[in-house]
């Protein structure tokens, strides 16, 4: 009998474990929250951007703003959300706004902690916005939001194991198992672009050496390109020829655009930087073991000049090659709004939430009053 009662116990506790890590609740969440539009913001080094976006994703308008490079104190940064806000409250009717910053959100996302092109230090972002909007806030870093974007409406769909890789200035990541966002203990997971792949390599801002996002990222690919052009090495004569010998001119879409006419130097460069990328994910497969690995930000422009090499260099540097399932690795879909969309998507969410509570609080008081009501009508009899 008891040997029986322990066998039914462990058949059914596999499910019941997954039950107790993954709240079917949370897993649906997105589902069952209201299908209204809601405001996105992406705030980045030099701009804001902002956009109505509706329940399937599509952005019905969208407006941006420049914050000057003098005035990055969190006051203007928040005026100007709360500018844009207003105006597209003027035409939409808006439940919610979900902010994507490029920086370290806590685990509570309500405060920017740290944000490396603002200056933004432990700011109650949004306590802030939230008594000047009236309107339900959230706020998470944007390496998330846009992956909860490429999630849902994006490369990313249908994928239960997802990680994000955004190759902009350096590297963002983030992490999406079984549809919820995984941000660590103190909401700073997903730093992948810190990973040490050179002991004593490359210099990074973050003042150690060899950090990945120095050998794999838009400032990586630019700066191996200026090298060679101030050096004026023969490989480089078709960029020298194209910034009329400023090495200084040279951005990483120039690179790009030169690779896609075959300039032989620039395929090279995509090349070695999509050859780190692979190295990279490789090793995040080892830690992590996703489904799939979404590629996104400016540098991914160059597809498959970038993808390709990538894919390669996985391939060849998976722990355990050859007797597992490989990840996918695919290029990110929604372009440089991801980070917009899905911080208007995880907003609705808060909606939600913020709905729910007020019915609560609302029944609670016509509880109340009942109870009174019976009382005085008790107390008069
Ligand atoms: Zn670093």
């Amino acid at each position: 009998m008891s040997i029986y009662r322990e066998r039914a116990y462990s058949r059914t506790s596999p499910s019941a474990s997954v039950l107790r890590t993954v709240s079917t609740r949370e897993r649906r969440s997105h589902l069952s929250a209201p299908r209204v539009p809601t405001v996105g913001i992406d705030i980045g080094g030099t701009k804001v951007m902002a956009g109505v976006v509706d329940a399937d994703g599509n952005i019905l308008e969208k407006v941006r703003a420049e914050t000057p490079e003098k005035s990055k104190s969190p006051k203007v940064v928040e005026d100007t959300i709360v500018e844009l806000v207003l105006d597209l409250s003027d035409r939409h009717d808006v439940h919610a706004v979900g902010i994507g910053a490029a920086g370290w959100v806590d685990a509570d996302r309500s405060r920017v902690l740290f944000a490396p092109h603002l200056a933004w230090r432990d700011e109650p972002l949004k306590d802030a916005l939230t008594m000047r909007l009236a309107v339900p806030v959230m706020v998470d870093n944007d390496a998330n939001t846009a992956a909860w974007g490429e999630w849902r409406f994006g490369a990313g769909r249908g994928e239960d194991h997802l990680v994000m890789i955004t190759l902009g200035t350096g590297i963002g990541g983030a992490i999406l198992e079984d549809g919820r966002v995984k941000r660590g203990k103190y909401g700073v997971a997903g730093e992948f672009g810190h990973m040490q792949v050179v002991p004593g390599g490359h210099r990074c801002p973050c003042g150690n050496r060899g950090c990945w996002e120095q050998y794999s990222s838009g400032n990586a690919l630019v700066r191996e390109a200026r090298e060679l052009a101030a050096a004026e090495s023969p490989v480089a004569y078709g960029i020298i020829a194209r910034t009329g010998g400023h090495p200084a001119d040279i951005t990483g879409p120039m690179i790009t655009e030169l690779a896609r006419q075959g300039d032989a130097m620039c395929v090279e460069l995509l090349q070695d930087i999509g050859q780190w990328l692979g190295i990279g994910i490789a090793n995040l497969a080892a830690a992590l073991d996703p489904s799939c690995f979404v590629i996104g930000g400016g540098v991914s422009a160059a597809d498959e000049l970038l993808i390709d090499p990538a894919r390669d260099a996985f391939r060849r540097h998976l722990t355990g090659r050859g007797y597992r399932p490989e990840a996918r690795v695919a290029k990110a879909q929604l372009g440089p709004e991801a980070g917009m969309v899905g911080a208007a998507d995880l907003a609705r969410l808060v909606a939600r939430r913020f709905r729910r509570a007020n019915r609560r609080r609302l029944e609670r008081y016509e509880m109340y009053e009942r109870a009174a009501d019976n009382l005085r009508r008790a107390v008069g009899q």
